[in-house]
């Protein structure tokens, strides 16, 4: 396991939130309550027009790594409204959801969108993180391991082993997500293994690497249980991460 694989990861995806002035008020308060730690890979994922003042602010932090919620699969073109991988990384991101559950159930997007996304930001330079979880519905029937499993194969079916052993997972129930429902630390930990596996099967030993993060309204209270149990390498947060201060202490849990 590499050094990196040791770190926990925090990242916050703020959703259509903080817009550049609250970006950069944001970012004032919570660099002063959270200072560089070796232990920790800090990612935030703000709106698209907040990016570049994120990245400002960041400029004497490069410990912090920024990113975006979205890209569009092709590199240009007639596509209005959306921005592309190559743009993201001209602008300062690193990392890159893909996948998100509000992608995939508010915009519709399909496996197969999410995986040319995929290889759009493995070919921009971007690190895509890989959202998989299943519905409600999926859960109650017994699907979830199969709906996991199915995502995790169509968003790394376009993509070389070399570049999947370098992205990270996360997985986040659709259920659980902006609802105050979390999974217990014993369910999560279940389905990242099954996730741990189907990783080895694409990329061997490499698979220990690779951070498999989970989310769906993790907060203060239920963060260090979640982050204890076996298979979970970081936490990816919505609306707890919307306040510096709270964000802050969740990321020094
Ligand atoms: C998310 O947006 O990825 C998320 C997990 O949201 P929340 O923490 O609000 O459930």
């Amino acid at each position: 396991m590499t050094a990196d694989a040791m770190r926990l990861v925090f990242a916050a995806n703020w959703k259509m939130h903080l817009g550049p002035s609250d970006t950069r008020a944001f970012m004032r308060a919570f660099l002063t309550h959270y200072a560089r730690r070796p232990d920790r890979r800090v990612i935030f994922f703000p709106p698209a027009l907040s990016l570049t003042t994120l990245v400002d602010a960041l400029r004497d932090r490069p410990d912090i790594e920024p990113g975006v919620q979205n890209i569009h699969w092709e590199d240009k073109g007639a596509f209005t409204g959306e921005s592309s991988a190559p743009m993201a990384r001209d602008a300062g991101a690193k990392v890159v959801l893909v996948g998100h559950s509000e992608r995939r159930h508010v915009f519709g997007e399909t496996d197969d969108e999410t995986a040319k996304k995929m290889a759009a930001a493995v070919r921009a330079g971007l690190v895509p993180m890989l959202c998989v979880g299943e519905k409600i519905e999926e859960r109650e029937a017994g699907q979830t391991q199969a709906v996991v499993v199915r995502q995790l194969r169509a968003g790394t079916s376009v993509i070389e082993p070399h570049a999947i052993a370098g992205i990270l997972v996360a997985y986040e129930p659709v259920w659980a997500i902006g609802t105050g429902k979390t999974a217990t630390p014993e369910d999560a930990s279940a389905t990242h293994q099954v996730i741990r596996h189907e990783l080895t099967v694409l990329v061997g030993d490499k698979a220990a690497a690779i951070p498999i993060l989970y989310g769906g309204s993790v907060n203060q209270g239920n963060a260090q249980a979640l982050l204890a149990a076996a298979e979970v390498n970081g936490l990816l947060v919505g609306g707890a991460s919307l306040d510096p201060e709270g964000w802050s202490t969740i990321v020094r849990t």
